[in-house]
């Protein structure tokens, strides 16, 4: 199969990266000048499970979505980079690659396993995790091709592994629901299933739900949601969590930005705590979030690189979780100026220096995740066991969203009334336009079709 058919496949099934924002994975697979693939199986935002139990479960998707990702690139070498610890991972992909060493596949694109020995936070930042694997510094601001790498998920992996050689649209995703819910588990989601009846696959809550907030995301990079019927499973939803009200996560997550902002210019002491723990600093970028700190306080003095420097930031919220002691947050700030960079039309000019190297005490700063799961208060929920449960997921309506991905949404080619299968092309980018296909993720009528979903009823 050549690289442009595989990309047409990956194209014509949806595939977005299922790890981070979404970014259409057709596109990425257009790269050149790669020579190694990583498979991002490092799982760091605690209490999720969704990636790990994939790899235990799937090993065989994981591995053929390599190759099919190294042949589309053009790239000699494939590492699968998993955490020590997820044990049944590492023994299932282990075992998954002794038994296709001899194939000609095996031979003509070589995949092993990079192990992570250390659990830190963000392990899976794709700029930390490029540093990891290969020791190459990606550019400020820059991207893993730029250091000729390419890192997918490892779900994205499965699905592309799908869409390829079977023909299968991404319809359903893989989600953890976790916390105080009576059956913690990972499931396989339909698209656009509402939160509500998530939670109720997982047994429903613990206890009444006016004690309870629901996270859609990890407890680091996720969000509260504020309604939980409306909020529906996306491509990229990689879980669900419901945590009691008076969490640390809860707490930190409900603070407006203007209360951010007052905290910040109140008491922010300038002790570098966060710059000094700060992942893009710690790989060299010329980015010190106390700065940004002094310009909210301030207002003046502020050298305009200072404020522009916000594209560097990853939004890990180590900063606000962790690193400050005073429960600052410099990532709100620098949100806050990205949106009005983007609504000024700013383009990044300025921060894209390579002559990186490492801050000297990197290694002896990298956070640890028990103790970043101790600081939030979810060292139980991160603990205990979480089912894997592949059984059928039934869902009588979904409202699946027309932008499930980065670029513009999908537009709609049904129409209200139209009877459609699961896997049926639903929604499709506009041509020339970055964004992915959508598909129907259940089988039944088109009971409405909008701007924003088109919902299904079974
Ligand atoms: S935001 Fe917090 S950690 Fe950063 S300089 Fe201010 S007080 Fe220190
Ligand atoms: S969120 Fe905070 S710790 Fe993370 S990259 Fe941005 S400034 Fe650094």
């Amino acid at each position: 199969m050549t690289s442009e058919e595989i990309i047409q496949r990956v194209r014509a099934a949806g595939v977005v990266g299922a790890g981070g924002a979404g970014f259409p994975t057709h596109v990425k697979l257009a790269a050149r000048n790669i020579d190694t693939v990583i498979a991002n199986g490092a799982e760091c935002e605690p209490m999720l499970r969704c990636d790990q139990q994939l790899m235990a479960a799937h090993p065989e998707l994981v591995v053929r979505g390599m190759r099919l990702v190294m042949q589309a690139v053009g790239a000699g070498r494939g590492l699968i980079a998993v955490k020590e610890h997820y044990a049944s991972a590492v023994k299932a992909l282990q075992a998954e690659l002794d038994r296709q060493k001899d194939a000609d596949d095996a031979r003509a694109w070589p995949v092993s396993l990079y192990i992570i020995e250390r659990s830190v936070y963000p392990a899976g930042d794709e700029f930390c995790l490029v540093y990891e694997v290969t020791g190459r510094l990606i550019p400020e601001a820059g991207l893993p091709l730029n250091v000729g790498c390419v890192v997918q998920n490892v779900g994205t992996l499965a699905n592309i592994a799908l869409a390829v050689d079977d023909g299968v649209p991404v319809t359903h995703r893989y989600v953890t629901v976790n916390g105080e819910v009576k059956s913690p588990r990972t499931i396989n989601a339909p698209l656009g299933m509402s939160f509500d009846k998530v939670i109720e696959c997982a047994g429903g809550y613990t206890r009444n739900e006016s004690e309870l907030k629901v996270v859609v995301g990890g407890p680091m990079t996720g969000h509260i949601v504020k309604d939980l019927k409306a909020e529906t499973i996306t491509k990229t939803t990689g879980g669900i969590l419901v945590l009691p009200t008076d969490n640390e996560v809860v707490r930190f997550m409900s603070r407006s930005l203007d209360l951010w902002t007052k905290r910040g210019k109140a008491s922010c002491d300038q002790c570098r705590d966060c710059t000094v723990l700060c992942p893009r600093h710690l790989l060299g970028h010329d980015f010190s979030p106390h700065e940004i700190m002094r310009a909210g306080a301030y207002g003046i003095n502020v050298k305009n690189s200072v404020l522009t420097g916000a594209v560097m930031c990853c939004e890990c919220r180590l900063c606000e979780a962790y690193s400050c002691p005073l429960e600052l947050s410099p990532m709100q700030f620098y949100q806050k100026m990205k949106r009005e960079l983007a609504a000024a039309g700013w383009k990044n000019e300025v921060h894209h220096r390579a002559d990186l190297s490492p801050d000297d005490f990197r290694e002896g700063r990298l956070v640890p995740t028990e103790r970043l799961v101790a600081r939030l208060g979810v060292g139980t929920y991160h603990a205990w066991p979480v089912a894997w449960d592949e059984s059928e997921v039934r869902a009588d309506r979904v409202a699946i969203s027309l932008k499930q991905h980065i670029g513009v949404p999908a537009q709609p080619v049904v129409a209200e009334g139209d009877m459609v299968s699961i896997g049926q092309l639903i929604a499709a980018p506009p041509e020339g336009k970055l964004g992915a296909s959508i598909h129907a993720s259940i089988a039944g009528r088109v009971s409405s079709v909008g701007d924003k979903t088109v919902v299904i009823e079974a």
